[in-house]
């Protein structure tokens, strides 16, 4: 792309446009980019408002629930009359990203993410960001990632901590290299039970929504890297993550998430 080819949004992108990391030609690369933000709790509502007001061309924002309540100190799309309205979020979501940038498509799916559906979702977008509540999810959006050989973003939150990794299908790590199963159903304290800061949930979207920006710009890639996050110490640690040559999953092919139980 020609570097004085025109923005996709006149002045709209101006600020993304002067930084040299993505410049004209990433912003075009953005306006031609489609992302499905998987759950769109605290997680979800603060990558879709990033990636909506970066650009991104198609949005899909897919998630279960209604907007409550205690939903609203760490859900930053919502307010009191989507709670009023018992919207759905991916609705809610969809109203107000429309209203932040509406030169982009969204597309809203009130949805239950099962092995059944996942595959279909994830060839949606060319890239998934994980907005998930739990590790059920993940695994599973893992698995059809991989199979498809697209990349996604995994991010967790509990608390004031956070872990974030771009998985690559191919290139680096999956999941389940670092992660051979989920925990066992109850085992892993949830944010339900053990609350989480709304501060430290925007600080993990926000290196999520940057792994993605960086992928689907074309980035030079920098090797593979788990960021934990201690928002209240406020330390940021990427360690290395490797691949393993034996994982379940990008070794051997083994999608077993995806199979009938
Ligand atoms: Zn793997």
């Amino acid at each position: 792309m020609p570097a004085d080819t025109p923005s996709p949004g006149g002045e709209r992108y101006a600020r993304h446009e002067a930084l040299s990391l993505i410049g004209a030609a990433g912003q075009h690369k953005l306006a031609r980019s489609s992302v499905l933000v998987l759950g769109c709790g605290s997680l979800g509502s603060a990558q879709a408002m990033l990636l909506a007001r970066a650009g991104i061309g198609r949005l899909i924002v897919a998630d279960r629930d209604f907007v409550q309540l205690f939903n609203l100190p760490t859900q930053i799309l919502y307010d009191e009359n989507d709670v009023k309205a018992r919207a759905p979020k991916a609705e809610a979501a969809a109203r107000r990203l429309r209203a932040i940038n509406p030169e982009i498509k969204i597309e809203p799916v009130v949805v239950n993410v099962t092995a059944g559906n996942i595959e279909e979702l994830v060839g949606r977008a060319d890239l998934v960001i994980d907005g998930a509540d739990n590790f059920e999810t993940r695994f599973l959006l893992n698995d059809a990632a991989v199979k498809a050989g697209k990349p996604w973003v995994y991010g967790g939150v509990l608390g004031v901590d956070g872990m974030v990794l771009a998985v690559r299908p191919g290139v680096g790590p999956c999941l389940r290299c670092l992660f051979e199963l989920p925990p066992a159903g109850g085992r892993l304290p949830t944010c339900d039970a053990f609350g989480v800061l709304n501060a430290a949930a925007v600080w993990v979207a926000s290196l999520q929504v940057t792994e993605a920006i960086k992928i689907l710009t074309g980035a030079p890639y920098e090797g593979h890297k788990l960021h934990t996050l201690d928002i209240w110490r406020g330390t940021a640690s990427p360690v290395a993550a490797e691949r393993k040559p034996d994982c379940s999953c990008c070794g051997r092919r083994n999608f077993e998430f995806l199979k009938p139980a």
